[in-house]
């Protein structure tokens, strides 16, 4: 089992030495390589994803990936900036599911801005197709406009589109996703207004034929970012294309309280995966020792059932990451009064012992 370790800038050094430390503390043979991705890359060799990093990536199971980027970098043209490392490692690897769980840990229920009615016992997953729509279509650019309310105007434009057969297999792998959850699947469109995605609901709708035993539902992606601070426990797993996943990804995380929480996975054909927190590097908390290192954590964990086949050290993680918690133990995040407030190395140590 190759894992390919890209820590990459701020906080990701650090969470990611802790999801190190409790993989190493598991009774499994790991081969861990070490690259720079992202700023540090960038310092290095003047590129975001450098080819020694990309090679090294394209040769392991999985990737543990931490975070990169910096307000520093902000000035750089864009195919130099750190962000540009996980697009690149998303289309060469061919990256196309995202999954994004959004768990409510009992433990944690209070962090929530939502009431704890709402969000106790909350479990869904965000299914998120990663390789297509508005974000990777062409054409794309400026231009004079030709028509509309000002023609000769400057302007900006996008391609949404999508394939076939790039609908099928994220739907399949939600579907299937599905299976060994609740049985039910939102697939979120905008079908009343655009014709990439009545196609798209088109599609998921006769993939559902293969999975009788499995509700479909299809909704409206206005009505799915309302019903998601509405009514959450409503969904099992939510299907989307790219920009809308995007954004009612990041609204599902917040439901749980803290995104320094909450794992994500990337995965490819050959279930070859790049497992990341869902949060940034966070610049503003870097070098102080405080970061979350469970989303990271929890990552491998995902890493270890997605792309390394190892369901039963996935579950000992997450069981250890749940006794830490309801031991007290909090990171700055998720503190709250008559908890125990601990470092980033502390929660890390914290797990190791729990396991
Ligand atoms: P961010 O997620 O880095 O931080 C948002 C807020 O959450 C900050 O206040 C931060 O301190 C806090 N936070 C994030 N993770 C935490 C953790 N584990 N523990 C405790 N607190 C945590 O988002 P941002 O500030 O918008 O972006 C900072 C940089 O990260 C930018 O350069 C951005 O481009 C980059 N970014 C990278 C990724 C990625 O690597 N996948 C994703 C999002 C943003």
């Amino acid at each position: 089992m190759k894992i390919a370790v890209l820590p990459g800038d701020g906080i990701g050094v650090e969470i990611v030495a802790e999801a190190v430390k409790v993989l190493k503390a598991l009774d499994l043979k790991f081969e861990m390589e070490t690259a720079p991705v992202g700023g540090a890359a960038y310092e290095i060799s003047g590129h975001p994803l450098p080819d020694a990093t990309l090679n090294l990536a394209k040769s392991a199971d999985a990737i543990l990936f931490g975070a990169v980027g910096d307000w520093k970098y902000d000035t750089l043209q864009r195919q130099l900036r750190p962000e540009q490392a996980i697009l690149g490692l998303r289309k060469h690897l061919g990256l196309f599911a995202n999954f994004r769980p959004a768990i409510c840990y009992e433990q944690l229920v209070g962090a929530s801005s939502l009431k704890p009615e709402l969000i106790s016992g909350l479990d869904i997953l965000i299914v998120r197709e990663l390789t297509g729509d508005i974000y990777f279509g062409q054409p794309r650019g400026r231009r004079t406009a030709t028509d509309g309310a000002f023609p000769g105007a400057e302007e900006a434009f996008d391609t949404m589109r999508y394939t076939r057969p790039e609908i099928e297999r994220i739907a399949h792998v939600a579907f299937q996703a599905a299976r060994k959850r609740n049985k039910k699947v939102t697939s979120v469109d905008k079908a009343n207004v655009l014709e990439t995605f009545q196609f798209w609901k088109d599609v998921v709708t006769q993939v559902h034929k293969d999975y009788p035993d499995v509700e479909l539902e299809h909704m409206y992606v206005d009505n799915a970012a309302m019903q998601l601070v509405r009514a959450p426990k409503k969904f099992d797993v939510v299907v989307t294309g790219n920009m809308f996943g995007d954004i009612l990804s990041d609204e599902a995380s917040m439901l749980t309280g803290s995104i320094g929480m909450l794992p994500s996975a990337s995965l490819n054909s050959k279930n070859q995966g790049l497992y990341e927190p869902s949060h940034g590097s966070a610049p503003d908390i870097a070098g102080k020792g405080i970061a979350n290192p469970l989303a990271t954590i929890l990552s491998s964990a995902m890493m270890l059932r997605f792309s390394l086949n190892q369901e039963e050290a996935a579950r000992r993680i997450e069981s250890a990451v749940q006794q830490v918690l309801s031991k007290g133990l909090r990171t700055t995040d998720i503190w709250s009064e008559g908890t125990e407030k601990v470092g980033t190395a502390q929660m890390g140590d914290a797990v190791v012992k729990a396991l």
